[in-house]
């Protein structure tokens, strides 16, 4: 069988460009006329594991408009008592590495022992090109299709930490709508990686044997946070190169300092497409998680991710609320320009809109 990367009609990754965030992708979601909804609706509703009425909460926390997001806060806040059962997963790889086939596998594998499945994402591109990588519908052609999942593109608007705190907050709708497995999919580009990380259990890092030197194009940081590595396409002529991957992964791994959680990352080979050594990938996962739920690492990283996220949240308002105050609009630019100009340096320019700010807080 020639695998369709290698066929002629093979384009290669489409970037898709404009891609409407549609409210679900999952044509199981019965579409019922909308009504207002009050906030003890969303949550009655979410708490049933109404995906219709969790995938019009999750439009509300990805609102920008104000009476949306303090409705939003007030559902999430109801839902959180019956969030957090659920195991979180994150997984990250360059674009082509073959996130969307893996996936698919991965799902419909964690879903053959039951419970209900929600495929979140965080897509850094989808602000700055108005296009998303992750945003394409059919991506995960089986799991799209199957009654326990809800796939959900990522938000677009906004900052990375702000399009990451709003797939946090999801996560708690989705797990209060009771859904237990929970993948984060990001796509391999630095800063988005951490955010994924700061919300997840196992952080799974998808990777492909490359011409040799395969260590070069990611970076350490990114290699760091992995609590497993998978070299992806090992099948056909590629087994070999994969094997050889692994081992040159595994050798990386080592001249790390050991992992807080006191658990050895593991490097394994698998194809997506084939579906070949996904089970043993899972085996992975469900023996890192019973391994850190006996040591006390599972709730030592949500709490200090719980933590995290309470300093980023603090710190997105304070940032959101000095520039968009219209006093500093205005001062912005002036002062840009007089350090342009060297009449002004960085740090005094700065200190002097702080102090303009905070006297203007006063009043
Ligand atoms: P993504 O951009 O990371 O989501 O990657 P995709 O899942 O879209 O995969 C990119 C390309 O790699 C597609 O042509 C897939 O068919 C191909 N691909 C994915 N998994 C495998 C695999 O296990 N083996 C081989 N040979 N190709 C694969």
């Amino acid at each position: 069988m020639v695998h369709p990367e290698n066929s002629e009609e093979y384009k290669g990754l489409i970037v898709n460009k404009g891609i409407e965030q549609p409210s679900s992708v999952n044509p199981y979601l019965k579409r019922t006329k909308k009504r207002h909804l009050s906030v003890g609706d969303y949550v009655e509703g979410i708490i049933k594991g109404d995906v219709t009425t969790l995938s019009r909460a999750v439009t509300l926390v990805e609102s920008v408009r104000t009476e949306h997001q303090v409705i939003a806060q007030e559902v999430i806040e109801k839902c959180l008592p019956y969030a957090g059962n659920s195991v979180r997963i994150g997984i990250s790889g360059v674009p082509g590495a073959g996130k969307s086939t893996s996936i698919d596998v991965f799902g419909l594998h964690v879903l053959q022992q039951g419970g209900k499945l929600a495929v979140l994402a965080i897509d850094p591109s989808s602000e700055r090109s108005k296009g998303s990588i992750l945003g394409d519908k059919t991506r995960m052609e089986k799991l799209s299709v199957h009654p326990d999942s809800f796939i959900r593109p990522s938000p677009s608007a906004g900052s990375l930490g702000g399009v990451a705190r709003k797939t946090r907050e999801t996560i708690v709708l989705c797990e209060a709508a009771g859904f237990d497995k929970i993948f984060v999919e990001t796509v391999g580009v630095g800063q988005s990686e951490t955010a994924v990380h700061s919300m997840v259990d196992f952080f799974l890092l998808i990777q492909l044997a490359g011409t040799g030197d395969e260590l070069q194009g990611i970076k350490r940081g990114i290699m760091e946070m992995a609590d497993g590595i998978v070299i992806n396409k090992a099948d056909g002529n590629n087994i070999d190169k994969a094997k050889l991957a692994a081992s040159q992964f595994r050798n990386a791994l080592h001249l790390f300092p050991a992992p807080e959680s006191g658990w050895t990352p593991q490097v394994l080979t698998y194809s997506g497409f084939y579906n070949t050594g996904v089970k043993e990938i899972w085996d992975m996962v469900y023996q890192y998680i019973d391994f850190v739920k006996a040591n006390g690492y599972f709730d030592f990283r949500r709490n200090e991710q719980s933590k995290y996220w309470m300093y980023e949240t603090i710190n997105e308002h304070l940032r959101d609320s000095f520039y968009h105050n219209p006093m500093i609009e205005k001062m912005l630019g002036e002062r840009e320009q007089q350090v342009l100009d060297r009449n002004l340096t960085s740090f005094v320019a700065a200190k002097k809109l702080l102090d303009a700010y905070f006297e203007a807080l006063k009043k």
